[in-house]
């Protein structure tokens, strides 16, 4: 009996998506570039070993499926994945299916596309996240390429996702590289909400001298409210966990030097090259990088000393407060960036991408998923978050109330000497967004004086230029 669908890749998140596909009742043949490893998942397949069909070359994988044959590719992005495609080409023929499920470069899926164009091979770009979890029991997609593509695949793709309430957290989102751009912005958002939530635990540890498993239950007790999210509880746990090496707190002996794979980094630079600030997102990538300075970083605490002043004396009660609320507005503004930059790739690439659909699909199975989520899916189904979600009626409700906190903690945080720089550049994002009058006026008096670029009036239409008399130069 031949295969329904074809995977290469048994790494992390190959092998789980694998079984998952399996499980949901699929016969799926596999391929790995190491032989080996092809064996010992096989081998370990429990009871959907039956559905499995090992193949130790490309032409082996084309021969072992059922035509018009979709291939799920899931190796390590970048070179890898053309090597891939340009192998795969000479087993495949027109009508099949190249589906890769990486993290890739939205500008590579584009490329991608365009080559096989023509060759009568159909190109899908899907983002898949929810780490390995996700991809065993039910990961979020998101998916670029033709719609005719997505639904000869949409019945699978349905199946192994994640559901919330019953409706899957997949969804074709657009053309060509529309759906690995979403799967890019997820991960810029998920930087910040993560640098915002370590932010939140360095008050705890340094500003307030809490231990690990203090500081825990403050997170499982945010947990319950309107922080309710995936990455909380994940972070409550791991506050929880101790090393069996030592036996001390595990997050006590983890090395502080944070690593990244460049999804972060591609939604700032997208960021960046259309003119949407995302400062949130860039302050968390920025953060990794400094984290990675470790020695130079010690360095610089021997020859700075470190502040003594503690400013987060106080009714601890009203300070957690505090942190929660400040935790709740950075995230917003994260979020109404993140949302932003796709509302700007949307219209520069003609992609017309769904937003209330993004957050519908983001509420269960990936690395973000939320509450929140479904109340950002409600804003964008009602009208208001389209302009920016700090627009949406609940959104200014909820940063109404909460802003006065972040505001407090960021000051609090800047005067203990406490590094907060992502939920400083929200609250910096949310002030200079909600100003109506700004200081761009003296940037353009500026501009004029030196340079001539003139300037607009706000008493009369056209371009004028400055008294400067004979000085600029
Ligand atoms: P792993 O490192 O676990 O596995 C990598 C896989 O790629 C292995 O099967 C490996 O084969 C294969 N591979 C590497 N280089 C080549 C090559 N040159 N030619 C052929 N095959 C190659 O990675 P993950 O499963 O974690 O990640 C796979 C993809 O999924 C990446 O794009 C990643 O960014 C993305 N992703 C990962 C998530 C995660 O949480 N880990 C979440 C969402 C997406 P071999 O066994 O021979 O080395």
């Amino acid at each position: 009996e031949k295969a329904e669908i074809g995977l290469i890749g048994l790494g992390t998140m190959g092998s789980n998506l694998a079984l998952n596909i399996a499980e949901k009742g699929h016969r799926i043949a596999v391929f790995n570039r190491t032989p080996e490893k092809t064996d010992a998942f096989v081998a370990n397949a429990g009871t959907l070993r039956d559905r499995l069909v090992p193949c130790k070359s490309l032409a082996e994988l084309a021969e072992a499926i059922r035509p018009p044959r979709p291939v799920i590719i899931m190796v390590l992005a970048g070179q890898p994945v053309d090597d891939q495609i340009a192998a795969l080409r000479g087993e495949l023929a027109a009508n099949d299916i190249i589906i890769d499920a990486g993290n890739a470069n939205f500008h590579d899926t584009v490329r991608r596309f365009k080559e096989l164009e023509g060759s009568g091979l159909t190109f899908i770009g899907m983002g898949v996240s929810g780490g390995e979890e996700g991809a065993r029991h039910g990961p979020s997609i998101m998916v670029g390429g033709t719609e005719a593509s997505w639904k000869r695949v949409e019945k699978v793709i349905t199946a192994i996702s994640a559901k919330f309430k019953g409706e899957p957290c997949a969804a074709w989102l657009g053309p060509d590289g529309a759906g690995h751009f979403v799967k890019t912005i997820h991960n810029g958002i998920e930087y910040a909400d993560m640098q915002m939530i370590a932010e939140i635990y360095g008050v705890l540890r340094d500003g307030l001298g809490m231990g690990p498993k203090e500081i825990a239950p403050v997170f499982a007790g945010w947990n319950k409210g309107r922080l309710d999210s995936y990455l909380i509880e994940i972070t409550a746990k791991a506050l929880e966990a101790d090393d069996p090496k030592t036996g001390r707190p595990v997050v006590d002996i983890i090395l502080d030097r944070a690593g990244q794979k460049g999804t972060g980094k591609w939604s700032v630079i997208e960021a960046q090259q259309l003119g949407i600030p995302a400062t949130a997102i860039e302050a968390a990538v920025a953060a990794r990088v400094l984290s990675s300075l470790k020695s130079e970083r010690e360095a610089a605490e021997k020859a700075y000393g470190k502040l003594s002043v503690t400013t987060f004396s106080g009714a601890r009660d009203e300070v957690l407060k505090d942190l929660e609320l400040a935790l709740l507005a950075g995230k917003i503004a994260a979020y109404a960036q993140g949302f932003a930059v796709m509302s700007g790739a949307s219209k520069e690439f003609n992609w017309n991408l769904p937003m209330p659909t993004i957050a519908r699909i983001w509420r269960a199975g990936c690395i973000i998923r939320s509450q929140m989520l479904d109340t950002m899916a409600e804003a964008f189904g009602k009208g208001g978050a389209e302009v920016n979600l700090l627009m949406a009626p609940a959104f200014i409700d909820m940063m109404k109330q909460a802003h006065p906190s972040l505001r407090r903690v960021v000051a609090r945080a800047a005067e203990a000497g406490l590094p907060v720089p992502a939920l400083s550049s929200a609250l910096a994002y949310f002030d200079a967004y909600r100003q109506g009058r700004g200081t761009s006026n003296l940037i353009q008096a500026q501009r004029d004086f030196f340079g001539a670029h003139g300037f607009e009036r706000i008493d009369a239409a056209g371009a004028f230029h400055g008294p400067w008399g004979g000085t600029q130069g």
